[in-house]
């Protein structure tokens, strides 16, 4: 991608990673959440050199509106690279309870040898990671609907961060730590605006949309043609001729409104109209 296309994200994004680098000593435990209609996509290039000595936990947000078969591909795959891993739909609360039981049974051998070392019992520390627009903040609000109390502020971190008591024993710094995407590859850039992680209009509507309707005739042709009709041999032009006539996108004069065609194919990928999708496969994994 071009330099252009890397201002996307704000500067301080860069310079928050060194900002994170340091808060994370202070945890026992990070989150890192990742979109799991693309877990590879959804990665900060970075943050795994930044924090692969700590325990860890991959969250898989927005189960919802994945595609499950793919989906558990990936999550069997960090499985058996050692990995912790939930899926989960911050949204609803799905499996959300079970984040930190997960935590504990982690960090159970860590707490027993500092007991056993006669140090005194301490409530564990864990924060958010991830992308914009990963769900971090609808995580965060769910798992404090069932905390009864913010604690006070720590020496060492932002003034206007606060703990959010888990439990008995287990606190969240209440705000994420905010990284951005890989952008290096125009292919996750794709990913990104289908799935809505970066704003519309930062790449060409049409460009991203042609490279949707290209993906789902290759890997859910079922759907689309279920949906609009489409044949795994249909052009471009005809796939969007085909929804624009099927959805009466006409303009006055009886051309096809492409915007609107734009529009109504990206809902319908948001909004689950076409079914769970996963946009990342695990053939991409370059492991
Ligand atoms: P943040 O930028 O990482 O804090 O992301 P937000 O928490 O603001 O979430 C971005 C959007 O994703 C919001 O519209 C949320 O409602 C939506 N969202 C978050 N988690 C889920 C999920 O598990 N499923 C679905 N369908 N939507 C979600």
């Amino acid at each position: 991608m071009t330099t252009k296309q890397i201002q996307w994200f704000p500067g301080h994004m860069f310079k928050s990673l060194r900002e994170i680098k340091e808060r994370t000593k202070l945890m026992d435990l990070v989150i890192v959440l990742l979109d799991a209609r693309l877990p590879l996509s959804s990665m900060n290039p970075k943050l795994m050199e930044i924090i692969h000595h700590k325990p860890m936990i991959l969250l898989f947000n927005k189960m919802d509106l994945a595609d499950d078969k793919v989906m558990n591909t990936f999550l069997k795959h960090y499985q058996q690279q050692g990995f912790y891993t939930l899926k989960i739909d911050a949204a609803t609360g799905r499996n959300v309870s079970k984040i930190r039981p997960l935590a504990e049974q982690i960090l159970k051998e860590k707490l027993d040898r500092e007991k056993n070392k006669g140090l005194k019992p301490r409530a564990l520390r864990t924060m958010i990671l991830g992308i914009p627009n990963v769900g971090k903040s609808t995580l965060i609000n769910q798992l404090s609907k069932s905390s009864a109390t913010k604690t006070a502020n720590t020496p060492g971190v932002t003034k206007s961060q606060q703990w959010i008591k888990l439990g008995q024993d287990f606190e969240l710094l209440d705000t994420p730590g905010v990284l951005w995407p890989k952008f290096e590859d125009p292919k996750v850039g794709f990913h990104l605006a289908i799935t809505g992680a970066i704003r519309d209009k930062i790449l060409p509507e049409e460009e991203v949309v042609y490279y949707a309707l290209n993906y789902l005739q290759t890997h859910y042709p079922e759907r689309i043609k279920k949906r609009y009709d489409i044949d795994q041999e249909d052009s471009l032009e005809t796939m969007l001729d085909k929804i624009g006539k099927l959805r009466g996108c006409l303009l006055k004069g009886g051309d096809l409104d492409y915007e609107r065609i734009y529009h109504i194919v990206l809902a319908d990928i948001r909004n689950k109209q076409l079914g769970g999708l996963s946009f990342d496969r695990f053939e991409d994994v370059s492991v």
